[in-house]
């Protein structure tokens, strides 16, 4: 049963001072895959993610998550079942690494031995041995590490889905190839749905399984396979938008 899968239909975001974020779009991502939006700064690929865990509102059309509608649904109760991760990872300072990923368990009142073995489990799976980084802070670790513990706190309470804004955009470039390639072997071994935003073409080519390129006002402007998006641009706008790239990447 697909029950992890999100959908947008018609969905539309006026800020108060009247921009037109996202005029009308309609979008899937299917579950199991990886859909990158991708456009130029300011198409409203931020705004469409975070309408999906309604940290932005949307102003109309519909979105559902696992075929409910999330409007009809507690925010803070959705978001603890839709795990998000962005650039600035922002862990708690003053709580250590372990603290930092228990944290959504923590809401969900799972006993001791129960969160402690979460942890550990999703430490490991980040490449961050329990033992050592669960009691270090923050600022002890790089900022790679600083991001695995982000995906790892996402990833607490198992969420189907996951939503991720620039994830690895703050990490030096070497780090950020590896931590992508870890990212995508978790993705495919947990099943997960992903949308994630990026501005970077090849991030995108990389990881997702499709690609909705974006023009201002959230207007979609293709979608398609890494292949079909570099290889056949629909028009100029994506050809443009691929050109800025340089040499474009090969799927
Ligand atoms: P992107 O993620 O593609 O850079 P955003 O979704 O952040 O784009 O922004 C889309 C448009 O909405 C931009 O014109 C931006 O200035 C505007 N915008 C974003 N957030 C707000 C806000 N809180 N109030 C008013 N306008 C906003």
């Amino acid at each position: 049963m697909d029950t992890s899968g999100i959908v947008l239909e018609a969905v539309r975001k006026v800020y108060p001072d009247g921009t037109v974020a996202v005029d009308s779009l309609d979008l899937e991502a299917r579950a199991g895959e990886v859909l990158a939006l991708v456009g130029p700064s300011g198409c409203g690929k931020s705004t469409t993610l975070r309408m999906i865990n309604r940290l932005v509102e949307p102003s109309s059309g519909r979105i559902l998550v696992g075929g409910t509608d999330v409007m009809g649904q507690d925010p803070v109760e959705l978001r603890r079942g839709i795990g998000y991760v962005i650039q600035h990872v922002g862990l708690f300072p003053h709580r250590t690494v372990a603290q930092n990923v228990a944290t959504v368990p923590g809401l969900l009142r799972w006993d001791k031995a129960r969160t402690a073995d979460r942890v550990a489990e999703l430490l490991d799976l980040v490449g961050l041995p329990a033992d050592t980084y669960g009691p270090r802070y923050p600022h002890e670790l790089s900022g790679g590490e600083r991001q695995r513990v982000g995906v790892a706190r996402a990833l607490a309470a198992r969420p189907p889905v996951m939503l991720m804004d620039e994830p690895f955009g703050a990490v030096d470039p070497q780090g950020r190839r590896r931590l992508q390639r870890e990212f995508q072997a978790l993705q495919r071994e947990l099943g997960l749905t992903v949308v994630m935003v990026t501005h970077d073409m090849r991030e995108a080519v990389l990881l997702a399984d499709r690609i909705a390129v974006l023009s201002r006002g959230g207007v979609l402007e293709q979608l398609g396979t890494p292949e079909e998006v570099t290889g056949s641009p629909a028009n100029e706008f994506v050809a443009d938008f691929l050109a800025d790239f340089g040499e474009a990447p090969a799927a």
